[in-house]
């Protein structure tokens, strides 16, 4: 019975102690005051997890965690924040799998999204005349939690990420890409309605037919206009096994099938990753114009990967079409109906990511020299000028949606799009 005791008590002082005083902090200290005190955290777990991430790259660390009981608690904050002489950063955390530090508020607070999967919205399916199937998701949603709910209904989305161990939220401030894009387009053109806590601390729902400025800038927005908290995504019914149907056209000698038939939840969910915290990964993602894909593949495959010994992970590659990705929306692609996306997808160790760095810059070089006018995906920058080419003639509308938006700068700080002293 005693040890039983002792155990609960070191479990509850754990979660549930109340912050300390914050003197080396922008935040004032009447934030313990507020009601969402209780769900701040500064203790070392917590303040660890939400610097780093999946890149290992990059550490910002911020003064607190909030793990948010309900969409009140995210709302209050950023009013906090917007009351402040100085405001603080605030950035939403869905897994934290990016790659150069973009979820974290150094000296702010990081909205750890998990928090709302106790007293979110969860994952509703339902249907509707004009709409079809569709399902209200929360932002801090992980893709294989939908796959699951929607495949109990024989349901699931159109357009997936390759790997599902990611938030709703995450993929649609970056694109949401995989194989199917080509298709159906990125998981951002299938998205029908979402609620968002601008950067006022405004809650609003949007579509492309109410506060449509909010919604396409939200799609693609890099966390730059407010936070996801519930995603409306259109859902089809699950595709059945038709191989027979697709190679009955096929030419093909009969001893070169192979085939292997899975269920569509083990093939949506083949990827799979470790969770090595001392692995670092300066991956490379670049989206590159068909018409220069000749010379980008003697330059950059032939001679730079090929002469390259040591680029270990894997490497992705597959094509994109554009009308299937609306302009109006954030993201951007080469300017050319057809592009593919190369994703370097290196592996190294803390101490090698500098050759991987390297080999990327010769990259980005090569294409800048030859006036391929490649785009990256899930960018990294680190100065207004090369964001505003990678934005291009989108940039200025992407900054006005800022100052409406967030004109106080306090979101998504680790993008360095419009904080530059980071
Ligand atoms: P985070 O890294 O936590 O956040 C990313 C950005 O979005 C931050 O700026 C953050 O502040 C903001 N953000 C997070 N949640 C919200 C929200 N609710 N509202 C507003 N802003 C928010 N991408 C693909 O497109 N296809 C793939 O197949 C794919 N596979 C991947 C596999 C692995 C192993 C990894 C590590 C990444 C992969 N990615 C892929 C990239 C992935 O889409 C990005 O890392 C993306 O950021 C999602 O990760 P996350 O949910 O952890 O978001």
């Amino acid at each position: 019975h005693f040890t039983v005791f002792l155990i609960i008590i070191s479990y509850s002082t754990c979660i549930v102690a109340k912050p300390r005083p914050w003197t080396n902090s922008l935040i004032p200290n009447h934030i313990l005051s507020t009601e969402f005190a209780s769900n701040l955290r500064d203790d070392p777990d917590a303040i660890t997890k939400a610097s780093n991430d999946y890149g290992n790259l990059i550490q910002d660390t911020p003064s607190a965690v909030l793990y948010p009981s309900s969409v009140h608690d995210i709302i209050n904050l950023i009013k906090f924040s917007n009351n402040c002489s100085t405001p603080f950063s605030v950035s939403a955390r869905g897994r934290g799998h990016s790659i150069r530090g973009q979820a974290t508020a150094r000296d702010g607070v990081v909205v750890e999204m998990s928090g709302l999967s106790k007293n979110g919205i969860g994952i509703r399916v339902s249907w509707s005349p004009s709409l079809g199937y569709y399902a209200d998701v929360g932002g801090e949603q992980l893709w294989i939690d939908v796959l699951r709910a929607t495949m109990e209904h024989d349901l699931a989305p159109v357009s997936w990420t390759d790997y599902l161990y990611l938030s709703v939220g995450g993929t649609l401030s970056n694109g949401g890409i995989s194989g199917q894009s080509f298709l159906h387009g990125p998981q951002i053109s299938n998205v029908l309605e979402l609620d968002v806590i601008t950067g006022k601390g405004e809650f609003m729902t949007c579509s492309k037919h109410m506060n449509s400025e909010l919604f396409f800038g939200v799609l693609g927005g890099l966390g730059q206009f407010g936070v996801i908290t519930r995603a409306r995504i259109i859902l089809h019914k699950a595709p059945t096994k038709e191989i027979e149907l697709l190679m009955k056209d096929l030419e093909f000698i009969p001893g070169f099938i192979f085939k292997k038939d899975v269920p569509i939840i083990d093939f949506l969910s083949r990827v799979k990753t470790g969770d090595n915290q001392k692995e670092a990964h300066p991956w490379l993602n670049l989206f590159v114009p068909k018409s220069r894909i000749n010379d980008f593949n003697a330059g950059v495959f032939v001679d730079i990967i090929g002469n390259h010994n040591q680029t270990k992970g894997p490497i992705l590659f597959y094509p994109f079409n554009r009308k299937k990705w609306d302009d109006r929306m954030s993201a951007v692609t080469p300017d050319e109906d057809i592009f593919y996306t190369l994703g370097l997808l290196h592996s190294s160790g803390p101490d090698e990511s500098e050759d991987f760095d390297k080999l990327n810059n010769k990259i980005t070089e090569f294409c800048e020299k030859a006036g391929i006018e490649i785009k990256q995906y899930l960018p990294y920058y680190k100065s207004k000028e090369d964001w505003m080419k990678h934005f291009g003639s989108k940039w200025n509308i992407f900054e006005e949606r800022k100052m409406k938006f967030d004109p106080r700068m306090i979101l998504s700080p680790g993008q360095r799009i419009f904080t530059s002293d980071l």
